[in-house]
């Protein structure tokens, strides 16, 4: 591949961006193995909000179409005061605007879909291999790496989709680990029929996050028909060790007490949530995150990592899955346009700035949200620009049309100007 795409790509981690990446390669007919630790039969559970810039990639890889009516399709959050008056709404989706509603999907209908539409286009997957390290690594020969079960395998680029905790990372930057940002959401799930709507205030608009007084409260439903609303609340927590989180999360009465905390401060349809909650479906979600790495390739750059493995993000402004579509489409386009003017090193060193940057501005969105979420107390100290606020239609439009094509396209013509003469010979390597 010294002068053209790779005609070998490993995909570590079958989760969602290493899935979407799968699909964006082979629609460029760019061949690859993923190699997933879990078996398919491996159920997960919750959902996940998906808004228009991942859906205009999924769009584009023939996803969407087949999942548009899996899931509950909306486009705005309410957010309300302590007396349930509708202060704001926040766009998660807008046909007309950004050309999708956003959709809310449980993940395992959508890694089922993504699972099916890989196996239709014969992209190998082996299950129950974990990966454990890169063996070596070369620009001619590629990357060789073993997993746990000590058999190996070559490709000529690697690239970690395997998550938050991710082992290829190390490769890349070793000494990068997940921090915990102090937050903890406790949730459940609670038939919409539970709810008692108040007849006198206006909630025609769902999700909807109440900010009262002891923080925020969300109801969002998840199912095609909403009958059932996601339900939960965040709160200061210390930091756990990985068993005792997983003590926590097998302690329901615990997690109870802890979502109905200050109860009475809640106005009535939280507490008619609160008195509804299936136990079994009490969950906890603590949120971390990975700080920003200075690369997400290997120095002889065989070796990339994109998705939460790269760039783990708080989950305020639902952006986590969708960002790893975005890295997904976006390396696949590259690679593919790689040419003796567009080279390895270049490509990938705009691909990690122009996605790093995309990255920085919803960390920025996603504290803007956060602080809005915060006890009554604390958000007044803060001052205008720290709180989000609805300001013009076209507010979102950098984060939910990103005109990714048309930037990459424009970088790769500029790149190929540069780099070839009038008659395309190449006039200098852009690996030194
Ligand atoms: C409760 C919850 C709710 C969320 N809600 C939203 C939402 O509404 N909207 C949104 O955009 N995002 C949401 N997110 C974030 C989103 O889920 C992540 O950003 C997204 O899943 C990242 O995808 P990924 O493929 O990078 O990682 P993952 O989904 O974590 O997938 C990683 C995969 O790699 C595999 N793997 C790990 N290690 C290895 C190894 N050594 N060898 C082989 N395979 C390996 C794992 O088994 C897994 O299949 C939510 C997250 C959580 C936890």
């Amino acid at each position: 591949m010294a002068s053209g795409p790779p005609k070998k790509v490993a995909i570590i981690g079958a989760g969602l961006a290493g899935l979407g990446l799968a699909l964006a390669l082979h629609a460029r007919s760019i061949p690859c193995t993923i190699y997933e630790l879990r078996l398919p039969s491996k159920v997960t559970t919750g959902a996940l909000m998906l808004s228009p810039n991942a859906l205009g990639v999924l769009d584009s890889l023939g996803v969407y179409e087949r999942i548009r009516n899996k899931g509950y399709n909306f486009e705005n959050i309410a957010f309300k005061n302590d007396k349930e008056e509708t202060t704001d709404l926040y766009p998660l989706g807008n046909e007309k605007l950004y050309g999708y509603k956003a959709l809310r999907i449980y993940r395992q209908v959508l890694l089922t879909e993504l699972r099916t539409m890989v196996q239709e286009r014969d992209i190998q997957v082996i299950y129950e291999k974990k990966f454990s390290r890169v063996l070596q690594e070369s620009a001619d020969e590629g990357v060789t790496f073993q997993f746990e079960d000590g058999s190996t395998a070559q490709a000529d680029l690697l690239v970690g989709t395997d998550g938050i905790h991710s082992t290829v990372r190390q490769k890349v930057s070793p000494s990068t680990t997940p921090l915990y940002s102090g937050m903890l959401a406790i949730t459940c799930v609670i038939p919409t029929s539970k709810l008692r709507f108040p007849a006198d205030k206006d909630y025609s608009t769902l999700p909807v996050a109440i900010h009262g007084k002891a923080g925020t409260f969300i109801f969002a439903p998840q199912d095609v028909d909403g009958s059932e609303v996601l339900a939960g609340s965040q709160k200061r927590y210390p930091e756990q060790s990985k068993a005792e989180w997983s003590r926590l999360f097998g302690a329901k009465d615990e997690l109870l007490a802890l979502l109905s905390a200050n109860r009475a401060d809640w106005p009535d349809i939280v507490q008619s949530g609160l008195e509804n909650v299936p136990k079994h479906t009490l969950s906890i979600w603590p949120f971390y995150i990975v700080p920003k790495l200075a690369a997400w390739r290997s120095e002889k750059q065989r070796v990339i990592i994109l998705g939460d493995a790269a760039h783990a993000i708080p989950p305020t402004a639902g952006q986590g899955a969708s960002q790893a579509f975005e890295d997904a489409f976006t390396l696949a386009f590259l690679l593919s346009r790689l040419s003796p003017q567009i080279q390895l090193a270049a490509a990938l060193e705009f691909w990690q700035n122009y996605r790093q940057e995309r990255v920085d501005q919803v960390i920025a969105l996603t504290q803007q949200l956060n602080n809005m979420r915060l006890p009554a107390a604390e958000r007044e100290k803060l001052g205008k620009g720290e709180i989000w606020r609805s300001g013009d239609e076209a507010q979102l439009e950098w984060l939910y049309v990103p005109r990714i094509e048309e930037r990459l396209a424009t970088w790769v013509e500029e790149a190929e100007k540069r780099e070839g003469g009038e008659d395309g010979t190449v006039q200098k390597s852009l690996i030194s």
